[in-house]
This record gives C-alpha cells, sequence and structure tokens, in this order.
C-alpha cells in the first residue's frame, strides 16, 4: 500500500513515519510513504504557495495551482505503474467526517491514497473540487495544519494493512473492532503497589476468562462512551436476552475478582 503525502512540511511528515512499527513495515516493503512539497511546484520565483482570500478576512490561503500540479505529478507516477488507477484523495480537514476505525479498515484496502495537508486559513476552494474524493476530520478542534491528521490516518490504516503488525501486535481483539471498548488487561507481576491481577485471569478456564472480558468490555463502554454502549445494545438484542444475561451472570457469580 502506497501513501502520498501532499505538504508544506515533509521533513516533519518522514520523520515519524520512519520510526517504529511503520518504519519496519517501510523496510519490508509492505508499505511505502511519500511526503511531496508543494512548493516545489510553485511556478513563481519566491515559491509562494499562499495568497489573501478575496472578500477579505484575516490569514492567508494555500493557492489552487502548485496544488493542482503537486497532485497531477503523483498521479502520472501512481499511473506508470498501473495506468487504470484512480486513487482517493483525502483532503484533511475539521469540515470533513469525524475519522473511525471504520474508516481505517475502509481505506486499509486501497492501494494508493493521497493526503492533502492544509495550512494557514485552508486551500482555494476550485482546487478541492477537482481533485478531493473524501474530505476526512479527526475530531471537533482546529489544528493549525494537516500534517498530524494525515499521520494519524496512516498510522491507524498502516497498521491494518496484512503483515504490518505482528502476531503479538495483532489488531484483531481491540477497541471497536465489535463496538465496545477494549477489556483492562494486565502483564507480569502478579502483585504490583498492592493491586493484584483478577484471579480469573490467572486460572486457565478459557470460558471463564471470555465471560469477564466481554463483561468488562460493556462496563467500560457504558461508563465511558455510553452512546457506543446504546448502539451495541441496539445492534446485538441476541447477548441481552433474559437467558443469555442469566447465564452470563452465573459465570460471574462464580468469578471470584
Ligand atoms: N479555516 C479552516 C476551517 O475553519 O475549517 C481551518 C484551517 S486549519 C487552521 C489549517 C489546516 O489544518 C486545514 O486546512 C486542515 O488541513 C488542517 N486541520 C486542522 N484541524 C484539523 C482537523 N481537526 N482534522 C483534520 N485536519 C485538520
Amino acid at each position: 500500500m502506497n501513501f502520498y503525502i501532499m505538504t508544506l512540511f515533509p521533513e516533519m511528515v518522514m520523520d515519524v513515519l520512519n520510526t517504529s512499527i511503520l518504519k519496519r513495515a517501510m523496510d519490508k516493503g509492505i508499505i511505502t510513504a511519500k511526503a511531496i512539497n508543494i512548493r516545489d511546484y510553485a511556478s513563481n520565483k519566491h515559491n509562494k504557495v499562499d495568497d489573501y482570500t478575496y472578500g477579505g478576512g484575516a490569514g492567508m490561503l494555500m493557492q489552487a495551482q502548485p496544488i493542482y500540479d503537486c497532485y497531477n505529478a503523483i498521479l502520472k507516477e501512481i499511473r506508470e505503474n498501473d495506468p487504470e488507477a484512480n486513487p482517493r484523495v483525502i483532503y484533511v480537514t475539521p469540515q470533513g467526517s469525524v475519522f473511525s476505525q471504520e474508516k481505517a479498515r475502509e481505506l486499509s484496502s486501497d492501494n494508493d491514497i493521497i493526503f492533502l495537508c492544509g495550512h494557514y486559513e485552508g486551500i482555494d476552494e476550485r482546487v478541492l473540487e477537482e481533485i478531493v474524493t473524501d474530505y476526512i476530520s479527526i475530531g471537533d478542534y482546529v489544528l493549525t495544519g494537516g500534517e498530524l491528521p494525515a499521520m494519524v490516518m496512516i498510522d491507524a490504516v498502516a497498521r491494518l494493512v496484512p503483515g504490518v503488525l505482528n502476531n503479538d501486535e495483532s489488531a484483531e481483539t481491540e477497541s471497536f473492532d465489535d463496538g465496545l471498548l477494549e477489556y483492562p488487561q494486565y502483564s507480569r507481576p502478579e502483585i504490583w503497589n498492592d493491586k493484584k491481577v483478577p484471579s480469573v485471569l490467572l486460572s486457565g478456564n478459557h470460558q471463564n476468562v471470555e465471560v469477564w472480558r466481554f463483561q468488562k468490555s460493556l462496563e467500560r463502554t457504558k461508563e465511558r462512551r455510553p452512546e457506543l454502549y446504546e448502539k451495541y445494545v441496539e445492534e446485538h438484542p441476541d447477548q441481552f436476552t433474559a437467558k443469555v444475561i442469566k447465564k452470563r451472570n452465573k459465570i460471574l457469580d462464580k468469578i471470584d475478582e
């Protein structure tokens, strides 16, 4: 999978992507990431990429032409390998739909994704209309630039690409996968700061462990993300019939925490 990042700060992006698990995945050739400097496509002698906004108002706006030329150069490169390619172009913007694990999963099956990072007041609307396929936000707050959001999305997407995570870093039973937050987890030692690991986790009884973890996931989601909990209950009525709850409670009653 190939990520292309259109940015005014390529070093910032590559410094982050060239570390840890993503670096290992790049070294193995499972993913590639290339940050392209939009400024290299400025057609004026001062390499200026921003200008005042029509209609007045504070702040500068990124101009259309350098971004359009930058995009076309990336598209040309992608189409050298795949002439039919029609890559997604994501403008990271607080005006987009909010990024989620579900969206990360959807994006993880693309071959090529182009990210467009804005700065200043944003980007001339006309070039967005020409090239952008998806408008995505990382949350309802405003950052100074699109690089951090692009890196957040690349990290979340890349780790779902087969081969990026090792077995011991598995992405299989994580928060959001089934609509619930993950249960609490513990590692050695068994007692730390007078706090004991719940005994069920040491019992070796897999069914009990599974029921306990599910119950903790439910409780945690209900407490921290009540809207996700309500949705889960609505979508999984089979888990909340009187018979199923009774069966679960019978096991939980036996578990000594
Ligand atoms: N004037 C814009 C508005 O009100 O929507 C905000 C511009 S912001 C200062 C500069 C750039 O940061 C944006 O073009 C976008 O690329 C990026 N950005 C800021 N907050 C973001 C967020 N929550 N999610 C994704 N990108 C964001």
